[in-house]
């Protein structure tokens, strides 16, 4: 059965079945590169490279179609190294067909470091700072250049929550937009998606749909969509935007997603889909596999020699054991997201060749409700679930870690062997706000310090679930919003952690941890740095003990010092590693803040040479301790804290917290002789 194609016909598009009882269908088409049949998964090659895969390691999980994003090839490479290649295909050496999206995507990811108007967008680029105009036109001339077979219109994105007001307006500038697109896209044999808008609201998203079938495009897609409504909302408007649209030409749903939303998705009209959660989870160790979705570091993988899924016929499956992935993953080495990523991607395109099978069978139906079944249980995609409770009765865990759910109901991370908890006293986002960064008066320091001051520098000592380092980026970001990034001054976030295993775990369970809804955290989990768009803040992980790194490390301004407690971990409260930290910072005013205000820590903080200060109190704690290196410190800091006094010395004298441990009655008198001595002590304060 042919249908002929409104508009143009470039891709010669042909329905081959329609299902009864289903919206799902299955097609062919053709592209420059090749033909494709849906319904299609098109894993996502960011920078012209899919993750971790090669060109025949691609080949073999059966991946036809592929996405490049324009935005990151158009700031590196460049468009001059296209043209010199002829293009994409020649440049990666893939000979299928492509896709490249239109890069709007990212830019409006961006909020703050981009400016809109009618004509396009402009920002500036991460890696040489210059600023850069994204218009439906030049994006045209970009993908052009990059040379796919398949391109897409610039559209506006907003998150799919945005109130209607503000979906309108982006839904008919999108319009405006696909106009121009196609304009400039004139009779170019490489083929042009138009995009749906309209946020959550379904007369929107009939408006959009009705305006866009009615331009010659040989494509619709549905943008917009898996960026913060619920799946039912998302399986919703699929379903009504299909309604609206033609049953020629095909129609891409941007960004999606698990097996479940594939398949939910395929039931209600969708031929095609991209998603980066096979290679993303793959780096993570968790695989989709015909008897659920597993966590490949967990220990229980440990000594299991068995392929990942009989079942599947992947390169991975077919001759490692999972034992030596849990291995290959536990070790963070490349090899294991290679070989999880081409099983993730089998698991995939198996599932979309499955489905097209089935309709072209006519037994979508029927299949459609055993798979859901099969596939609902595996899928643990939904963020908006509190932790799942195992069997036991025990709470989510990771290695020595597990989540904990206070009393007050919000989540911190708990080290097992220690029953120690994180940010215990207080939620940790607002624990981290009072005590770190409005403490430290971060936004004045980044605000009045402007361009000129140079960078200011955080040690982030005990990065945890990043709770503190992403209260420092929220803030910048804040600050960043505000005053439109002029004249703030750079920001380099150092983040010290020799166990990333409670970050992994607070993102693994992000709905428990606002904090973590934002894209550094997984950034600084896949590649250790992540830089805001302005090229003013840098986050950086050093992953080690601390200790290694005093005196390598970029002398900080700020120290954010939130190891786990001197009961736990008691090596990093001693007057040796304060006496360290103090000779790094010998030629810079530095000031470390921490939640302890334990006489042992403040004493050690003291015989390192550093002037102690009371700082504010947070929740429960009355007080907690700020550390100056200079004289002057307190004096200068915008809260003037007070300097602990003779009262606060009286008290040292009687406590039983006197001494570091392993000093000798000899030592002990002469230590007593260096605290009573301390300049601080010496000037009435
Ligand atoms: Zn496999």
């Amino acid at each position: 059965m042919a249908i002929s194609p409104r508009g143009n016909n470039r891709l010669q598009f042909t329905l081959d079945a329609e299902s009864i009882g289903s919206r799902a269908r299955a097609a062919t088409f053709q592209t420059l590169h090749g033909t494709v049949q849906t319904p299609i998964f098109i894993p996502v090659g960011t920078q012209a490279t899919v993750k971790a895969q090669t060109v025949e390691s691609l080949q073999a999980t059966g991946a036809r179609l592929l996405l490049a994003n324009t935005y990151h090839l158009l700031l590196r490479p460049g468009p001059e190294v296209f043209m010199k290649f002829g293009g994409i295909h020649r440049f990666m050496n893939w000979h299928g067909p492509v896709l490249t999206d239109s890069g709007g995507f990212q830019i409006f990811s961006l909020p703050h470091s981009r400016e809109m108007n009618e004509t396009g967008a402009s920002f500036k680029s991460y890696i040489d700072g210059k600023t850069l105009l994204l218009s439906p036109e030049s994006s045209i001339a970009m993908q052009q250049t990059i040379g796919g077979d398949i391109m897409m219109v610039l559209d506006q994105c907003i998150p799919s929550t945005a109130a209607r007001a503000e979906a309108q307006a982006a839904m008919e500038l999108t319009h405006r937009w696909a106009v121009r697109a196609l304009e400039a896209h004139g009779d170019s044999p490489v083929a042009l998606f138009g995009i749906v808008q309209g946020g959550c609201h379904r007369d929107l998203r009939k408006t959009s749909a009705e305006f866009l079938r009615e331009l010659p495009f040989d494509g619709l897609a549905i943008g917009g969509l898996a960026v913060g409504e619920t799946h039912a909302e998302r399986y919703d408007l699929t379903e009504w935007v299909n309604e609206h649209l033609p049953a020629c030409p095909p129609r891409y749903l941007m960004g999606v997603g698990t097996p479940i939303d594939l398949l939910e998705s395929v039931h209600r009209g969708v031929d095609m889909f991209d998603c980066i959660i096979p290679t993303q989870l793959a780096q993570r160790g968790v695989v989709f596999t015909s008897h659920g979705r597993l966590q490949l570091r967990r220990t229980v993988h440990k000594l299991v020699d068995e392929p990942v899924d009989a079942r599947c016929n992947c390169q991975c499956c077919q001759r490692y054991s999972r034992a030596y992935m849990h291995h290959l993953i536990k070790s963070d080495e490349v090899l294991g997201w290679h070989l999880l990523g081409i099983h993730n991607l089998t698991f995939y395109l198996c599932l979309m060749r499955e489905m097209r099978e089935q309709i072209l069978a006519g037994n979508f139906a029927v299949y459609y409700r055993q798979k859901r079944g099969e596939l609902m249980r595996s899928d643990e995609e939904n963020p908006n679930r509190p932790p799942k409770k195992s069997k036991m009765g025990q709470p989510a865990r990771l290695g020595d870690y597990q989540l904990h759910r206070s009393a007050q109901g919000f989540y911190s991370i708990r080290q097992i062997s220690s029953g120690e908890i994180m940010h215990s006293v207080s939620s940790p986002s607002e624990e981290a706000n009072k005590l770190y960064i409005e403490q430290s008066a971060l936004a004045a320091r980044l605000i009045e310090g402007g361009n000129n001051a140079g960078e200011l520098v955080i040690w982030d000592v005990g990065l945890g679930a990043a709770t503190n380092a992403m209260a420092a980026v929220h803030r910048f970001e804040r600050c960043h919003a505000e005053n439109n990034g002029a004249n703030l001054r750079p920001l380099r976030l150092i983040s010290f952690e020799h166990n990333l295993d409670p970050l992994i775990l607070a993102a693994k369970h992000s709905a428990c941890f606002p904090h973590l809804h934002h894209g550094a955290p997984a950034k600084i989990l896949s590649h250790g740095s992540w830089r805001h768009a302005s090229e003013l803040l840098q986050w950086q992980l050093i992953k080690g003990d601390f200790r290694d790194f005093i005196a390598t490390a970029e002398r900080p301004d700020l120290i954010f010092y939130d190891p786990f407690s001197y009961k736990t971990d008691a090596a990093l409260w001693t007057g040796e590693i304060f006496a360290r930290i103090f000779s790094r910072c010998i030629t810079k005013p530095t000031e470390l803040y921490t939640y302890s205000a334990s006489t042992a820590v403040r004493v050690a903080l003291l015989s390192a040479g550093f002037f102690v200060a009371q700082g504010v109190g947070t929740g429960p704690k009355t007080e907690t301790t700020i550390a100056f290196n200079r004289s002057e410190g307190a004096a200068r800091h915008p809260l003037t804290p007070q300097l602990l006094g003779q009262k606060w010395l009286m008290r040292w004298r009687r406590s039983g917290a006197r001494f570091p441990a392993a000093l000798s009655q000899a030592e002990q008198a002469q230590f007593i002789d260096q605290i009573e001595n301390h300049r601080q002590f010496s000037t009435p304060v």
